[in-house]
């Protein structure tokens, strides 16, 4: 089966970068609630990635564009800042080790001026690396890995379908501190619905702080129509929270959050309020914002659910 080029899905702060395919889909597609369930992963030949950095350097370094190279390749080449790059798809951490480290070798010796490259990582695949494997990674400038943890709470990290557990998500997430790799972790706000709101809350707020990642991404649950939990809401077997509940959530998390030192944020499209800052320093500051929002109850504050994204 050829390779098929995915649609760009990135977090938000790779938006300079290049994105350069190596896998489509993700290897753990048992997300309920994710637009990738269902997926099939695809691993690219390492001799395509090799070709498509090729051309991105001719075109970097000359402006020349192939004929045989997609476009694609040209209109994001053409938004690069030539500093990053970020590695697609749902998590190319997954990426067979040696064409992983050979595809970052190639992008240092095409790229010398490289200053970091990015990924989305299961958990999974972190666990099946090993400390010095991952290492390596970095040694070849792989600086950042995206995490989605989603929850604290092993019933609903059950619920669905992450495929790991509290403590081995702890472990992933450790593991990539010990490497020298920067973690980023998400979790979702709403996830448990309006029964397990409470207790997901709490569990995410003390996985958060047991993982202590340098960057802590909040997101809110967006039903997506095709995944099981759609189905589920449609059939009346899942409740969503409510707006200013997610604020709540947020609230319980950032309060009872205990980081070294993580930049926080809810600034992601899929949010109805954004808040961000260093925690523990601005803890009180992030609270007091919340704090205001849920006693105005004005739902003016908050982001329009037509503006809100994935
Ligand atoms: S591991 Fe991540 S990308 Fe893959 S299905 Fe789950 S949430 Fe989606």
């Amino acid at each position: 089966m050829s390779f098929e080029r995915p649609t760009i899905i990135r977090p938000p702060s790779e938006w300079k970068s290049y994105y350069l395919p190596v896998t489509s889909g993700c290897s753990n597609n048992t997300c309920t609630f994710c637009d990738y369930y269902g997926s099939k992963l695809r691993i690219r030949e390492i001799g395509e990635v090799k070709k498509e950095i090729d051309a991105l350097a001719l075109y970097a370094r000359h402006g020349i564009c192939l004929p045989d190279i997609p476009n694609m390749v040209y209109a994001v080449a053409r938004t690069w800042d030539g500093k990053r790059i970020f590695l697609q798809d749902g998590d190319a951490l997954v990426y067979p080790f040696p064409r992983l480290k050979e595809s970052l070798e190639y992008l240092n010796e095409k790229f010398p001026q490289l200053e970091r490259v990015g990924i989305y990582a299961t958990a999974q695949d972190v666990l099946r690396r090993s400390v010095d494997e991952l290492r390596s990674l970095r040694e070849l400038k792989l600086g950042i890995a995206y995490m989605g943890v989603e929850s604290g709470d092993d019933e609903v990290l059950r619920k669905v379908g992450k495929g790991m557990d509290y403590h081995q998500m702890v472990g992933a997430g450790r593991k990539l501190k010990e490497a020298g790799i920067t973690s980023s972790v998400t979790v979702i706000l709403g996830l448990a619905g309006v029964e397990g709101s409470e207790r997901h809350a709490n569990a995410t707020a003390k996985i958060l702080s047991d993982i202590d990642p340098d960057y802590g991404g909040a997101l809110t649950l967006t039903l997506v129509p095709g995944t099981p939990l759609y189905e589920e809401y449609q059939r009346g077997d899942f409740h969503p929270i409510s707006p200013f509940r997610s604020l709540e959530e947020l609230k319980v998390i950032v309060g009872n959050s205990n980081f070294t030192n993580c930049f926080f944020s809810s600034m992601h499209a899929s949010n109805y309020f954004s808040i961000r800052g260093i925690l523990p320093y601005d803890k009180e500051k992030m609270l007091k914002k919340l704090e205001d929002v849920l006693a105005s109850k004005n739902p003016a504050f908050l982001r329009s659910e037509f503006l809100r994204g994935l």
